[in-house]
């Protein structure tokens, strides 16, 4: 019989996938809800029968480390590829099918990167999938269930082993062009073991989420975390929750022991766009751990959710702020469950000197709770030596969660994932890029190294620039704003840019300008060089939604430059 091979102690998820189609076939594992309220739901057998069906016909055009490309749009089939990879030792490279041009290029240079040699894909976006990818009909597979289904033949080749690469995760490429980070079976386990420790998952717990699956917390928290621990999930498009956030709380509202959460965006779109009459109907008081975080957690964005959807039955203590990252598989921190938002006060004087006094009142930063995942070192960027505890530094990683590397990017690579403390034994460690501290055991992070803003020797951030900016004005687009910090004549001067709709554009901006110049010399004793206003959609994203800072100040360097001539 095939299925001996389950073990008590599987080593990878294909151990789990089969164990659970076996032990527990007619347990329902995903719901797919369309933008219309129609459900697709699937139980164990049914997910396995589907997989085996993708896997044999990725058998016969692929070979074991090849590398396949998922250009699925969020929905259960993305689940069925990526896990016909996993059982057939293929490594999946989660993707997304493109809308717009700049996607596209995204995707095609993802493509040439990864060497991939399949992609899987609904017919529909055959099309695009020729076209980005220059391949044989035949390996183009159509993502979609065949008639004649799976055939456990499949199950007769060696599962992966714990050791193998899983996946590709491409980074957001908030800070450049993403990478692809090269995740390893026991990595996942690893994280996904974390996962399940910090938020309090068990069989009983369940979940709703709209989040893309073709990034890390889609991925491992919408699709792999339930299997792992044997919880339903709900999933829905990005999309949907965009045009209408009440579809993902009504989903909410009728699940118990839910997990759920997103970028502090989220929260603040439900808050705006969810009436209050809307909030009345919803029970979300069975709502666990409201997870928050891959961007900065915004402390009023919260609040106003809170203060909205209290109404609802929502409880504060929900509030489960993190922090995570691709090259640690996911989850570094967390929680605990039922803390809630707890935040610590620092003399922002100090803290822009990297130096951490508290003072009530003053800069509010976010626990993002104890590491889950490994142990974090804070470090001087500059020496590479230990930061003292009352300084703010670079947060560096170690454990099981940290991945292989960087997809062919050898340098790169050791320079990020191999890089030792200054006076202290070999341990390697992955830089993660991030400025923060750890105080009482609980993580804490103040922003991007590459996005420092060095204005007269102070250490600004630009978000909590952008949040000042946000709340400066009601006709200013939340989301829509990016402050860059950009050489002139030798000196770092402050801009913003500024997202403005077709009727505010067409007005006169002068009022809006002035409230935006006050709120920053207001909150941050700045001088703003110059306030750019751009159309929607100006304010350059990633595909995760995270503001390309780094890219939007070359742009406007070269702009302001040949402007000036
Ligand atoms: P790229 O590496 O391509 O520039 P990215 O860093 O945005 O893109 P991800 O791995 O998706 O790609 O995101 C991880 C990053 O998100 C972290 O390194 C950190 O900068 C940011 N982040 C995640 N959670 C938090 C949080 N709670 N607070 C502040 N920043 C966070
Ligand atoms: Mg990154």
């Amino acid at each position: 019989m095939r299925y001996e091979r389950i073990s008590e102690h599987p080593s990878t998820l294909a151990d789990i996938l089969v164990g659970r189609a076996v032990e527990q076939p007619t347990r329902v594992g995903y719901t797919f809800l369309d933008a219309h309220g129609h459900r697709e739901v699937e139980d164990y057998a049914l997910l396995l029968n589907r997989v085996l069906d993708l896997a044999t016909r990725l058998q016969k055009v692929s070979a074991p480390g090849d590398r396949i490309l998922l250009l699925c749009p969020p929905g259960l089939e993305m689940v069925h590829a990526f896990f016909a990879c996993l059982l057939t030792r293929r490594i999946a490279v989660p993707l997304y099918v493109p809308t717009s041009q700049r996607h596209s290029d995204t995707v095609a240079a993802i493509a040439h990167d990864s060497r991939a040699v399949a992609v899987i894909a609904p017919r529909s976006a055959a099309p695009v999938a020729r076209e980005l990818f220059d391949r044989p009909d035949e390996q183009i597979i159509d993502s979609a269930a065949t008639e004649s289904g799976g055939s456990l033949d499949v199950l007769d080749t060696p599962l992966p082993s714990e050791n193998e690469v899983a996946h590709l995760q491409y980074t957001s490429g908030s800070t450049g062009c993403p990478k692809g980070v090269v995740v390893r079976h026991r990595n996942l386990m690893h994280n996904l073991e974390s996962v399940r420790r910090g938020f309090g998952h068990t069989e009983h717990s369940s979940a709703v989420h709209w989040l893309p699956p073709s990034h890390d917390m889609g991925l491992i928290l919408g699709i792999l975390s339930p299997l792992f621990v044997g919880y339903p999930v709900t999933l829905m498009s990005p999309l949907t929750f965009l045009r209408d956030p009440l579809i993902w709380l009504r989903a909410i509202s009728e699940t118990a022991n839910t997990t759920a959460g997103g970028p502090n965006l989220a929260f603040g779109i439900c808050a705006e766009r969810v009436s209050s009459a809307d909030a009345a109907q919803l029970d979300l008081s069975r709502w666990d751990v409201a997870f928050v975080g891959a961007e900065p957690v915004n402390p009023l964005v919260l609040h106003k959710f809170a203060d909205k959807f209290s109404v609802s039955g929502f409880r504060r203590a929900s509030f489960f702020p993190g922090y995570g990252l691709a090259e640690a598989t996911l989850f570094v921190s967390g929680g605990p469950v039922g803390a809630g938002l707890r935040t610590r006060a620092f003399s922002s004087e100090e803290l822009e000197q990297n130096l951490l006094v508290e003072k009530p009142g003053d800069r509010e930063l976010v626990d993002l709770g104890p590491v889950r995942a490994g142990a974090a070192a804070v470090v001087d960027p500059k020496t590479l030596r230990r930061a003292l505890p009352e300084r703010v530094g670079e947060i560096w990683l170690c454990g099981e969660s940290v991945t292989a590397g960087y997809w062919n990017k050898p340098e790169e690579s050791a320079r990020t994932f191999s890089a030792r403390i200054a006076g202290e034994g070999a341990t390697p460690y992955l830089r993660t890029g991030d400025l923060g501290f750890l105080a009482d055991g609980h993580l804490f992070v103040c922003g991007r190294l590459k996005e420092v803003m060095i204005i007269n020797g102070r250490n600004l951030f630009p978000q909590d620039i952008e949040w000042s900016i946000e709340s400066a004005h009601p006709r200013i687009r939340r989301g829509g704003c990016a402050a860059l910090s950009i050489e002139v004549n030798g000196e770092e001067r402050l801009i913003v840019v500024q997202e403005l709709d077709e009727e505010t554009a067409a007005g006169d901006v002068t009022a809006l300008e002035e409230s935006i110049r006050s709120a920053v010399s207001r909150d941050h004793a700045v001088s703003l060089y110059r306030v750019i206003f751009v159309g929607k959609g100006e304010v350059l994203k990633t595909t995760s939604g995270k503001i390309r800072r780094s890219h939007l100040r070359r742009l406007y360097a070269a702009e302001l430059e040949s402007s000036a001539i």
